[in-house]
């Protein structure tokens, strides 16, 4: 087994292909965006990021592109909305960097790795023909104003609309091949994103600010700019219309609305939802699912792209343990039973303050607990913050 395919070229997919290159595979990454269209997240990169940032050997780039340390975040309570917000120090520092620079980074050190990047193509479907996975791929008809930053042109030996490989990883992301936004009345969790600026916050600072059904998250760049960022649950009677939302979470947060009342809105609005979240692994009949394609979890506790950047590392991992000469089928086993080791506890967690969030009482009583016990946090904010760890090598 040298080949293998991977699906996406987001942190998980980059990361999975990194890992495989180590470990000598021939490596084709496919990604259907043509150009840079934005992601909706936080920015906030956690320990476990870091840690999985160096390991992929992508520390400096990160630090050139002018990522900043984040060590605390300040909380606006959800019961206590008009109080003054609590601060915490995470146990092990975080970064911001905008999502653009993190994923150029990662895209680029694929590159240079040897691994077949192949932008713009979808893949439309993904079947098995003998040992082999079969991957079919429409290209996609570039925009009128096509930017070249991340694109590579396609190989000629690989313009055929299928590929083949005995290994695939599938990092499509949260919405697996559907469509990303549910324009019906849907009740769910939805999330949503843009650049602002003048936002009293220096560089580094990241504000949580809890209201009954959702929060926003904001946190500051090296330049002075702040990724405004929220998850709110929606029910059918709020259209969905993101200065609706935005204008919702600023009326039932003061907090938030006193410190985003100078600012301004520099991009548009990205949404998407109902947010497919879940807590254990998906089953892959032995294809191997990384980052969201594997389980989407709370945004809240700033572990997505730490357990997306994870995929490379415990690729690495299981292939050693798998002593290089098993099946794909065995290597996915493996994979697996690393995974559900890091993060099925976390991922259940995620989800009782998420749950508890929509019963905002329940989510008040729950964060007052957090914000008053010492110990609860001691506890708690570390097994948040931990994941995965890649053996030294
Ligand atoms: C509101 C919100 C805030 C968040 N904030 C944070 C935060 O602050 N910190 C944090 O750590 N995490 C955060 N997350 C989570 C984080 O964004 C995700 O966990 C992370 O992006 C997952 O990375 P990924 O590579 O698995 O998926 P993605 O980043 O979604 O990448 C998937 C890639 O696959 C491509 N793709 C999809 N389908 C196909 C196809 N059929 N063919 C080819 N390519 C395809 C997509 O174009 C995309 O490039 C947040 C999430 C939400 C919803």
């Amino acid at each position: 087994m040298t080949k293998a395919i991977v699906v996406g070229g987001g942190p998980a997919g980059a990361s999975a292909a990194l890992g495989l290159l180590k470990q000598g595979f021939e490596v084709s990454l496919i990604e259907k965006r043509t150009q840079w269209s934005g992601r909706v997240c936080g920015a906030f990169l956690n320990s476990e990021a870091i840690r999985h940032l160096e390991w992929l050997n992508v520390m400096e780039e990160v630090k050139k592109a002018g990522c900043v340390t984040v060590s605390k975040t300040s909380i606006t309570s959800l019961l206590r909305p008009s109080s003054e917000p609590i601060l915490f120090s995470f146990p092990t520092p975080g970064i911001s960097l905008p999502r653009q620079a993190l994923e150029e980074i990662l895209l680029n050190e694929v590159r240079k790795k040897g691994g077949r990047i192949h932008m713009g193509s979808r893949v439309t479907s993904v079947d098995k023909s003998g040992s082999n996975w079969r991957v079919f791929i429409r290209q996609q008809t570039p925009p009128p104003r096509f930017e070249l930053t991340v694109v590579d042109p396609l190989e000629k030996k690989e313009k055929a609309d299928t590929l083949e490989a005995p290994l695939i990883v599938m990092a499509y992301g949260r919405f697996s091949f559907g469509e990303i936004l549910s324009t019906h009345p849907q009740n769910g969790w939805y999330g949503w994103n843009a650049t602002f600026s003048r936002v009293p916050q220096k560089p580094g600072e990241l504000s949580l600010h809890f209201y009954p059904g959702g929060y926003v998250g904001i946190v500051t760049f090296n330049n002075g700019e702040s990724n405004v960022c929220g998850l709110q649950y929606r029910t059918s009677e709020t259209p969905l219309v993101w200065d609706t939302i935005f204008d919702q979470a600023v009326a039932r947060q003061p907090g938030l609305k006193r410190m985003l009342s100078q600012s301004q809105r520099m991009s548009s609005w990205r949404g998407v939802g109902p947010l497919p979240f879940s807590t254990a692994l998906t089953p892959s009949e032995g294809a191997i699912l990384v980052g969201d394609a594997a389980a989407v979890g709370d945004p809240f506790i700033g572990e997505g792209i730490g357990r997306a950047l994870a995929a490379g590392p415990m690729l690495a991992t299981a292939i050693d343990l798998a002593k290089k000469k098993s099946s794909a089928q065995e290597l996915s086993r493996i994979y697996a039973s690393l995974w559900k080791k890091a993060y099925s506890k976390r991922l259940k967690m995620g989800s009782v303050f998420r749950k508890g969030l929509q019963h905002s009482r329940v989510g008040g009583l729950l964060s007052e607990l957090l914000i008053k016990q010492v110990w609860i946090r001691q506890i708690v904010i570390p097994k948040l913050h931990v994941g995965f760890s890649a053996p030294l090598r």
